[in-house]
């Protein structure tokens, strides 16, 4: 697919990057490559202007709650609006942990409300009690198809999708969005094209499948236009991830 360039814009790489979640990154560019399909890596930070046109895909990843905080504000004033104007566009919009928090209405940690860009009907409150810290598998259906995705989490915020939205997956080993009712993640947008999960790892290394989806959603192209690769490796560190996990 020549023809096809993937842009992604990194939101605030530099402050959402724990658990080396740009490895995710990395794994976009590779396995565009290895398809000759053109990529370009933006990063948009802080006092940056996002031009909702610019990009297919935004990623959004983790990060400890002070920089989640510096983050926060930013994303909800200035470029909020850039952001719908995107989605509403069908760029799909892929939030790790704390960029998941950051999809929905807020984030309470210390009497505080950080604020979300409201996309998706979710909330997240810091409560009382342990992180929520493990190695962890959801069973996620998409397009018709049920896949595993296995990872791991650190989180103190615990995460309630309200009745509008969808979870991504439901959680076979480990805590998911709160640790009591199964949920795990978010999915939702016009396309399907807003995702959030609580995984890192990197995960998309440890699951390719989800990269190609989220390639496949960003170009707007079904998943079988994409030309397979040799996935000998990535197939051994999703069989690795899913040990890890007890799945
Ligand atoms: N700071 C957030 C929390 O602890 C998100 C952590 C993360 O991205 N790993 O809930």
């Amino acid at each position: 697919m020549p023809e096809h360039v993937l842009r992604v814009g990194a939101l605030y790489p530099e402050l959402m990057n724990i658990y080396a979640d740009r490895g995710n990154l990395l794994l976009l560019q590779k396995r565009c490559q290895w398809r000759g399909i053109g990529f370009e890596l933006a990063s948009v930070t802080l006092t940056e202007d996002l031009d909702p046109d610019a990009h297919d895909l935004l990623y959004l990843g983790g990060g400890q709650d002070r920089d989640q905080k510096l983050c926060a504000q930013d994303l909800a004033t200035a470029k909020r609006a850039s952001v719908q104007a995107a989605v509403e566009r069908g760029v799909v919009m892929f939030g790790v942990c704390g960029g998941l928090q950051l999809l929905g209405e807020f984030y309470e940690l210390d009497g505080e409300k950080l604020p979300g860009l409201g996309l998706v009907d979710l909330r997240t409150t810091r409560e009382r009690g342990p992180r929520l810290i493990g190695n962890v598998a959801i069973d996620v259906d998409l397009d018709g198809q049920s896949r595993v995705l296995a990872g791991f989490e650190n989180h103190g915020g615990r995460t309630v999708l309200g009745a509008g939205a969808q979870p991504l997956g439901r959680v076979l080993r480990g805590h998911g969005n709160n640790g009591r009712d199964g949920s795990e993640g978010v999915i939702g947008g016009p396309r399907e094209n807003i995702v959030g999960t609580y995984l890192h790892g990197p995960l998309l290394p440890k699951n390719a499948w989800f990269a190609d989806w989220l390639i496949a959603r960003a170009l707007g192209v079904s998943e079988t236009e994409l030309a397979p690769l040799d996935d000998t490796f990535e197939r051994a560190a999703h069989a690795s991830a899913r040990r890890a996990a007890g799945v």
